[in-house]
């Protein structure tokens, strides 16, 4: 089950995971039964978040989902809620603060004849690192994984366009496809585009741990 390789992962770094279902609506602060928000990965983005039609190499969509992800997103920044998004959930960051992304990077990234686009969806199940990803100097995820280059998997054939006005962009594969986004502000507020939950290496298990830690400061 793909969740478990989140929840391991959240408890392996000693947190408890708490499974929340598609809900209409949540008319209590977050901080009354979580300390943290974890996005995880999952289908495509419903364009219509970020005004624009639907691509015809779209995938599926759950507007359910998304619209209930937006949600928790607003909630979750607004008190200051430590926040992980992983795959789908970088690129649910970023349409919840207002950005937008290719719906299909191999039809819509504008490649440079030096530059070639990544294989972003790889082939290789279970998680072995593929591309590599450079991350910029002094950045929380710079901090967090004690370096400035980390190779890592990747299962995505959507990602952010133009990031949202407060959020940067620190991570970057060799194609100059965005790879990570993280706050402007004091909270802790990341988003990766690889799995860090399936690699097993111990850069993806600090992510964890330092996304765990800064939930144990809320009280
Ligand atoms: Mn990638």
């Amino acid at each position: 089950m793909l969740a478990g390789d989140y929840c391991r992962a959240v408890e392996k770094a000693g947190g408890i995971p708490v499974l929340l279902p598609a809900l209409a609506a949540c008319d209590r602060p977050l901080r009354s039964f979580c300390q943290g928000l974890l996005l995880s990965g999952g289908g495509d983005f419903d364009p219509a978040y970020f005004n624009e039609a639907p691509h015809p190499r779209l995938g599926t969509v759950d507007r359910d989902r998304d619209c209930w992800e937006i949600l928790l997103i607003r909630k979750a920044q607004a008190e200051s809620l430590p926040i992980l998004g992983i795959c789908r959930g970088v690129q649910a960051l970023n349409v919840a603060f207002g950005g937008t992304l290719y719906q299909d990077l191999p039809a819509q990234y504008p490649q440079q004849p030096n530059r070639p686009l990544l294989p972003h969806d790889q082939p290789a199940p279970g998680g072995p690192a593929t591309h590599r990803v450079t991350i910029k100097a002094g950045s929380l995820l710079a901090r967090i994984l004690a370096s400035t280059e980390i190779w890592t998997n990747s299962y995505h054939h959507q990602a952010v366009k133009d990031p949202a006005t407060n959020l940067r962009v620190t991570a970057r594969s060799d194609d100059g496809v965005i790879e990570g986004l993280e706050g402007t502000g004091d909270h802790f507020l990341l988003g990766v585009q690889w799995h860090p939950e399936r690699l097993e290496n111990t850069d993806s298990q600090r992510l964890f741990a330092a996304f765990i830690l800064a939930c144990r400061q809320i009280t």
